[in-house]
């Protein structure tokens, strides 16, 4: 255990070896993993969890969101396969400059990446088709099949190294029909692939929840984000997993405020009797939304919930320690033992995903391996 003095998050590896391992063994063998790691890896510390992932789990391939977060990985000397999900056309010379793989959603940027992997003379050039089958968000329509296998017949400068679509509900028990009509509508997008090309494409579909709850959409490679950082979208899985990340602090000082003082900006907490605060070193720039304050959301000082009162300032937060016994110094935690981060999200009817992603870069990252 740390002695923790400031604002810390703290990335386990045990954990995310541990979720893994769970999540690879929910597959057959031979199926490949892809770690979702945009967004600083979920939150918690991008390269390292990458380096991590690739040199002591040998995971097969990563995804990010943007050119500019594989670009980063690139320069830390990642060096596994990166899948970059939703790249911009005016970034592609970069995706290429990195060796960043592209996802190519519509026919304005394929075409656009094929007229640059060609201007800067690339063969056979990997790149990802990603098809719609219900989100509504990016890809190919699955009538686009036709056109695109003519396309590429004329180009030699890539190579469509998978085909892949991105579930709507997958942790949704309501939504199965709907899941396993978007599976359908893949598997012929792929038959039409497998008949017309001359090699075989990576085919992949599920996300963690879709690892979980629809085994028969494994296919070649499953894609997981939240899972490798211990939430599962379901109480079941989240058994299972473990949590990764954890957010820590310390108590900055310890004030006793009389009845009918107020605490914090606009007197937003006026005490009804003698009440103790203590005042943390995290605010809303760090992640902490300031929907926490007024009493929603809590934090765990020596194994109690402390509430949130007042509004939450952009570097500091201060809580009720009336009925705690604490001190100046002591340890605090915001999401981590005593409080998921699944649970403080719910407070703000958000999901895990959120509250991890929104930790500030002035946090301080403490590894332990
Ligand atoms: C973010 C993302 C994932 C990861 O989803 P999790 O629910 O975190 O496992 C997978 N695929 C795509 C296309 C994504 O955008």
């Amino acid at each position: 255990m740390l002695h923790i003095q400031e604002s810390v998050l703290e990335i386990n590896f045990k954990a995310l070896q541990q979720n893994f391992e769970f999540i690879k063994s929910k597959t057959k063998t031979g199926t490949k993993v892809l770690a979702v790691v945009k967004a600083f890896g979920y939150g918690s510390d991008a390269v390292e969890v990458a380096k991590f992932l690739q040199d002591e789990l040998q995971v097969d391939y990563f995804a990010v969101a943007y050119i500019r977060e594989g670009a980063y990985l690139r320069a830390a000397g990642i060096t596994t396969p990166i899948l970059v999900l939703h790249p911009q056309i005016v970034n592609l010379k970069h995706a290429i400059a990195y060796n960043l793989e592209p996802s190519l959603y519509n026919d304005r940027i394929f075409s656009a990446f094929a007229k640059e992997a060609a201007i800067q003379g690339k063969k056979e050039y990997p790149v990802h088709l990603k098809f719609n089958t219900g989100l509504n968000r990016l890809g190919f329509f699955h009538t686009d099949t036709d056109y695109i296998l003519q396309k590429l017949k004329t180009l030699s400068q890539i190579k469509v190294t998978s085909i892949f679509s991105h579930m709507v509900a997958s942790e949704a028990a309501n939504e199965k029909e709907f899941t396993q009509n978007q599976i359908a509508t893949f598997k012929e997008i792929c038959t039409s692939f497998e008949k017309a090309l001359n090699y075989k494409p990576i085919l992949h579909m599920t996300n963690t929840s879709g690892v979980f709850n629809y085994p028969e959409a494994h296919f070649d490679m499953i894609r997981t984000g939240i899972g490798l950082y211990g939430f599962g979208n379901d109480p079941k899985f989240d058994k299972k997993l473990q949590p990764v990340a954890s957010l820590k602090s310390v108590i900055s000082q310890i004030h006793r405020i009389e009845k009918g003082e107020s605490v914090g900006y606009n007197r937003a907490f006026v005490a009804k009797k003698n009440t103790t605060t203590a005042t943390i070193p995290i605010g809303h720039a760090d992640g902490i939304s300031r929907q926490f304050g007024n009493g929603v959301g809590s934090v765990v000082i020596n194994g109690k919930l402390a509430p949130i009162i007042g509004n939450v300032c952009m570097d500091m937060i201060m809580v009720n320690v009336t009925k705690i016994k604490c001190n100046e110094g002591d340890e605090v935690i915001i999401f981590g033992e005593g409080q998921s981060a699944e649970e403080l999200a719910a407070k703000i009817n958000t999901i895990s995903y959120e509250l991890l992603t929104a930790v500030s870069q002035r946090i301080k990252r403490v590894f332990l391996r």
